[in-house]
């Protein structure tokens, strides 16, 4: 992680500095902007990339679009006398799962047992 922290003394870091410093307000505020957008872009991609299986779920397929990944996941749902808590008993699903930065930290929505279109018309385009 130490490489991702920012060097004050990088002389290409300098170098902008001392270029960005004579830029109009307007300027400046709209690259501080766009930094501010293309640092979260980073961090929503990293944290998508970093997606881990939750306790009792099992990820059978996976489709990453720009900023969203959907998994197919087999479910053990926790509950004790469900059948998916015997060993060698089938897990509930799978169902589709989509996984999305909210700006913050990753969150995710149930899709169901289909796929959407889109994103299967997306898969089968590439
Ligand atoms: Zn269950």
């Amino acid at each position: 992680m130490d490489s991702n922290s920012a060097d004050p003394d990088s002389p290409a870091v300098s170098k902008l500095q001392l270029r960005i410093g004579k830029l109009s307000l307007p300027d400046q505020r709209s690259l501080h902007h766009w930094l501010g957008e293309l640092i979260a872009s980073h961090a929503a991609t990293a944290a998508l990339a970093a997606i881990t299986p939750r306790t009792g779920r099992e990820v059978v397929a996976q489709r990453r679009l720009e900023r969203v990944t959907y998994q197919l996941e087999l479910v053990r749902c926790g509950k004790p006398n469900c059948r998916c808590a015997i060993v060698g008993e089938r897990p509930h699903g799978p169902y589709w799962y989509l996984y999305r930065w909210n700006g913050q930290k990753v969150v995710s929505e149930y899709v169901g047992k289909v796929l959407p279109a889109v994103v299967r018309d997306d898969q089968l385009g590439g």
